[in-house]
């Protein structure tokens, strides 16, 4: 089966051919440094890296590329607030967005690129958009784009300029030709940091940048971009108006794609509401990899409900998975050559693998994979019980692995600590064997509770002792 995506552009799901081989080219809104990173941002950015890994997993060369808003209108109202230089502020929240995303795995993206080191880019797009005529300089040395111009205005959204008209309750700008222009480069008003053009001192648009900086990286057209359903108007209309009439090619953007909201308790999540999750604040409360697998529970086009709850059935979802992955690679090392939970299992392991592929392929339904693993993990369980032998536990264990090189929710076990720790778990077993042997039965007993505190429980098999995961 191959790889069907939902477009947001043709609302439909099709099935996805990169435009050059086996190259993928990804672009990704990226944040605005200007604040505390939040759990919603956390979802987007867990669904895209995932999208990445699965499209790496099947072979795609794929290419990730996240701009960071580093200038814009939010930024200058922060300086207004906290009088600090915009650097300051945008190193602050980068590094705390940085450590947020290492704490959730996020570690797929390729490049990272900041507005402000685009400047020229930027400026070249700008008049080239002025020389085609869908752009004009107003009184104050703004730039705008002119949408009455661009016939395919709203075709992704499916808004229409006439909807966008001004009401009762909209102030006309006196900048403005028309209420849906939006602003290209943005004329320095005093104190604010400003670059040269052109039309004067300034600082780009929000939606240029974005343009900008993929048609240098991935040329006039390229095949994924994602960001959150609430991007789609007016930033990523804007987006194909600028691209597609400054190059000519259509569309611009082959797959768009948009992850569903995030809600808390049932509501949107706002400052002013009162019921805003910082990432970093959800991390005191989850670890990273549960929080990653809460937001993987679903379909990333779905909304997802962020309470108390719902985290605590995940992080008990999370650590059953978590145990019955490290409990098959521990009995692996030490089983015996066959079991008779043998046949049971391989059947198992096969049907997760087609499972889990089945439910990547369907527009990359992580619900549904996670429903495989916990499949294979219950499985696991019953063949540890019954007596599992080397082969289908190494079977087993492969395919946990190949699940989580898309997922990226363990601690991959190759990691030396794990190593050494394994190595130490066994050799504590030895030694309390020893000690029965002798009759030593103070030893023997300490050694049992002692792992037991840890969380580690020793059981007899026919094979000889075993140690796992409470
Ligand atoms: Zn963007």
């Amino acid at each position: 089966m191959p790889l069907r995506i939902y477009n947001t552009l043709t609302r439909r799901k099709e099935e996805f051919v990169p435009l050059h081989g086996n190259r993928v080219s990804m672009f990704v809104c990226g944040i605005t440094p200007q604040d505390s990173a939040h759990v919603g941002h956390a979802k987007t950015y867990v669904a895209f890296d995932v999208v990445a890994r699965y499209l790496r997993q099947k072979g795609y060369a794929v290419f990730y590329l996240q701009n960071v808003t580093d200038m814009e209108d939010r930024i200058i109202e922060k300086i207004e607030k906290t009088g600090k230089d915009w650097r300051d502020i945008v190193a602050t929240y980068w590094r705390e967005f940085q450590e947020g995303m290492r704490a959730l795995r996020c570690d797929s993206v390729n490049l990272y690129a900041r507005a402000t080191d685009y400047i020229p880019e930027i400026i070249a797009q700008i008049q080239g958009l002025l020389q085609k005529g869908f752009a004009y300089v107003a009184r104050d040395g703004s730039v705008y784009y002119d949408t009455t111009k661009y016939t395919d205005w709203g075709k992704l959204s499916g808004q229409k300029v006439e909807e966008l008209r001004p009401g009762a309750r909209v102030t006309p700008d006196p900048n403005k030709r028309n209420p849906a222009d939006f602003a290209l480069w943005k004329a320095q008003k005093p104190g604010e940091p400003a670059w040269d053009s052109p039309w004067g001192k300034g600082r780009p648009g929000w939606h240029i940048e974005d343009t900008a900086i993929s048609i240098h990286h991935l040329g006039p057209q390229y095949d994924l971009h994602g960001s959150a359903v609430e991007h789609v108007f007016p930033h990523h209309e804007a987006e194909i108006a600028q691209a597609e009439a400054f190059t000519g090619v259509k569309p611009f953007v082959r797959t768009w794609m948009h992850t569903g909201m995030l809600m808390v308790a049932g509501e949107e999540m706002h400052k002013s509401l009162g019921n805003f999750w910082a990432l970093k604040d959800a991390l005191k409360v989850v670890s990273g990899d549960e929080l990653r697998f809460f937001l993987l529970n679903a379909q990333y086009r779905s909304p997802i409900n962020f309470t108390q709850a719902g985290l605590e059935e995940a992080s008990a979802a999370y650590r059953r998975v978590r145990d019955g992955v490290v409990n098959a690679r521990a009995a692996e090392r030490v089983a015996p050559a066959s079991g008779s939970g043998d046949a049971g299992l391989k059947a198992a392991v096969a049907t997760a693998r087609a499972g889990f592929t089945a439910a990547m392929d369907d527009d990359f339904n992580t619900r549904e994979a996670i429903a495989a693993i916990h499949d294979l993990v219950s499985a696991s369980n019953r063949a540890l019980e019954a007596g599992a032998g080397r082969a289908a536990l190494h079977e087993t264990v492969e395919a946990f692995r190949e699940f989580d090189e898309v997922l990226s929710l363990f601690s991959p076990p190759s990691a030396d600590a794990d190593r050494i720790l394994t190595g130490v778990l066994d050799f504590l077993v030895q030694l309390r064997e020893d000690a029965r042997k002798r009759k030593d039965f103070a030893t023997s007993d300490t050694i049992r509770t002692r792992l037991a505190d840890l969380g580690i429980v020793l059981e007899d098999t026919k094979d000889g002792v075993r140690w796992r995961r409470k």
